[in-house]
């Protein structure tokens, strides 16, 4: 039982052609006509050269012609390989090395950025240079083989821990998590994809809308507003939004004058999702909300929802049919039932390894006892006693302060509460006595700006434990977060080392 995306959209190209597809600022495509303009890039990258295998790169803003470039490069067997624009000039230099993609698409912004930027692949801008470069009107590429271990896509990891690692999925695994989708109601969806194309918080929930013949209307540049305008005059069904900006969204003040009735199925993934504003997503926006916990590596994944579960609202649910999750301790052995371990997992959607790392990729698995094998998420939590995930931080923000493990969740838990702060993070600050000590930022409410950290910071040390104790708060007008909007923990403790 398989099938390739493409294979999927010719599909719905025959039986229900003129359904639209893609939508965004510029216009709409139908799948008859998304089919077509496959067909024209895949014949194109033939024409090129570009072999099977072979990866084809895309830095731009989401839009109709980079979806179809993405499909089209899958049509010709081709490893679909979206890149962010966010990176500097010398990393997506550097990811174009790495994938070894011949060929880049551009936007008119990004062509521009990346001018000067030195890197073999050949260089194609969407506008008047896409439509002279697309092979002409009713093409037809050579028919190719995909087998269901082949590479569909590289996609660059977030990086919020180190370098960007190319985590490469096969047509199965991706296969296996539109099928694994059939109960979500894609097929006569309406999805609003807000997030960036070459996030995988993005592509599960656009591909499955493709792959079941929904239609999927793409936003460049994510404005709250902007977003609830569109996403009522498209009737939207369906969604995908990390967690800052269902944030920003339910901060509007005019969110409840806008009729969001048509919503159906909401979810979100890829950082913490505060349990307060899970519960207000809940009350005032219509349609189910589901909490996904996991990995663009794919080890398991968790599903909460949070409509169904108003009281585990602190949790990121139970692990999804098919998937499942071990947690462990330093040495690699599990940990007793309720203990906290690292979370190790093993699924159909887990990816094959990073592109041209065997090392890496080695050192991400661990093997149970039957020689299974598990990727290693570099989260720590633990099970409640009804089996719902409890995440605590990454492994990597973990502070050992005079022996203590310090979780930076607990302390930020505290932190968010006060009534002067929006927004704060916890990270460790080596110090000699202690090895490492905790120190917090934070954001000040608008109107509190005036607040007095050390008075903030009495606040939260009188509610934690006395090992956990922050050691110093900064104001800041901003946390560091990435594109897809996760807090940068690393530019912090750089911050830390400009601020001593
Ligand atoms: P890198 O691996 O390059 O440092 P990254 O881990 O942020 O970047 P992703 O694969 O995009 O790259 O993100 C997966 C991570 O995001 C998880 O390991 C987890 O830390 C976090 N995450 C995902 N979903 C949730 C969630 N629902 N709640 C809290 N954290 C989440
Ligand atoms: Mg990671």
């Amino acid at each position: 039982d398989f099938a390739t995306l493409p294979d999927l959209i010719a599909v719905h190209a025959r039986e229900r052609g003129e359904r639209i597809a893609l939508a965004d600022g510029g216009g709409t495509l139908d799948y008859a006509g998304l089919d077509r303009l496959m067909d024209r890039v895949a014949a194109a990258l033939q024409r090129d050269g570009v072999a099977q295998g072979q990866a084809v790169a895309v830095v731009a803003q989401a839009s109709v012609g980079y979806a179809a470039v993405f499909l089209g490069a899958l049509r010709a067997g081709c490893v679909a390989t979206p890149l962010s624009p966010s990176a500097t000039p010398a990393a997506i230099a550097a990811m174009i090395g790495d994938c070894g993609a011949p060929i880049v698409f551009l936007d008119e912004a990004n062509a521009a950025v990346l001018a000067e930027q030195a890197f073999a692949a050949r260089r194609v801008v969407f506008g008047a240079g896409f439509e002279d470069w697309l092979a002409p009107a009713g093409a037809i590429p050579s028919p190719v083989a995909i087998a269901p271990g082949d590479p569909f896509n590289i996609i660059y990891s977030s990086g919020t821990t180190g370098s960007p690692k190319g985590i490469v999925q096969s047509h199965a695994m991706r296969w296996a998590h539109i099928a694994s989708n059939a109960a979500a109601g894609f097929g006569d969806a309406v999805t609003m994809i807000a997030t960036p194309l070459y996030s995988n918080t993005t592509l599960v929930s656009f591909l499955p809308t493709l792959g079941w013949g929904g239609t999927a209307v793409l936003m460049g540049k994510f404005d709250a507003r902007t977003y609830l305008t569109l996403a009522e005059r498209h009737r939207a069904t369906h969604t995908m939004l990390v967690p800052v900006q269902y944030q920003r969204i339910m901060a509007l003040p005019e969110f409840d004058r806008f009729d969001l009735a048509s919503f159906r199925f909401k979810t979100s993934t890829s950082a913490p999702f505060a349990a307060a504003l899970k519960a207000d997503v809940v009350a005032r926006w219509p349609g189910l909300l589901v909490e996904y916990y996991g990995m663009t590596e794919g080890g398991a994944s968790c599903g909460l929802n949070a409509s169904a579960h108003p009281d585990k609202l602190h949790t990121v649910g139970q692990p999804l049919p098919g998937h499942e999750i071990r947690l462990i301790d330093e040495d690699g052995n599990e940990v007793p039932p309720g203990g906290m371990g690292e979370v190790v997992g093993r699924s159909p959607t887990m990816m094959t390894g990073y592109h041209g790392r065997e090392s890496a990729t080695r050192e991400a698995e661990w093997h149970d006892a039957d020689g299974n094998r598990y990727i290693r998420h570099g989260d720590v939590g633990r099970f409640d006693e009804d089996g719902f995930l409890i995440l605590m931080d990454r492994k990597k923000d973990l502070i050992i302060s005079g022996g203590f493990n310090i979780y930076p969740s607990d302390l930020e838990a505290v932190l968010a509460q006060h009534s002067a702060v929006a927004d704060g993070s916890v990270i460790g600050a080596p110090s000699e006595a202690w090895g490492e000590t905790p120190v917090g930022f934070y954001v000040a409410k608008p109107g509190f700006e005036g607040e007095d950290a050390g008075d903030i910071l009495s606040w939260v040390n009188a509610r934690v434990g006395r090992t956990q104790r922050l050691s110093a708060l900064h104001r800041v007008d901003e946390l560091p977060r990435s594109a897809i909007g996760k807090v940068l923990k690393r530019e912090l403790r750089d911050r830390l080392e400009t601020l001593a």
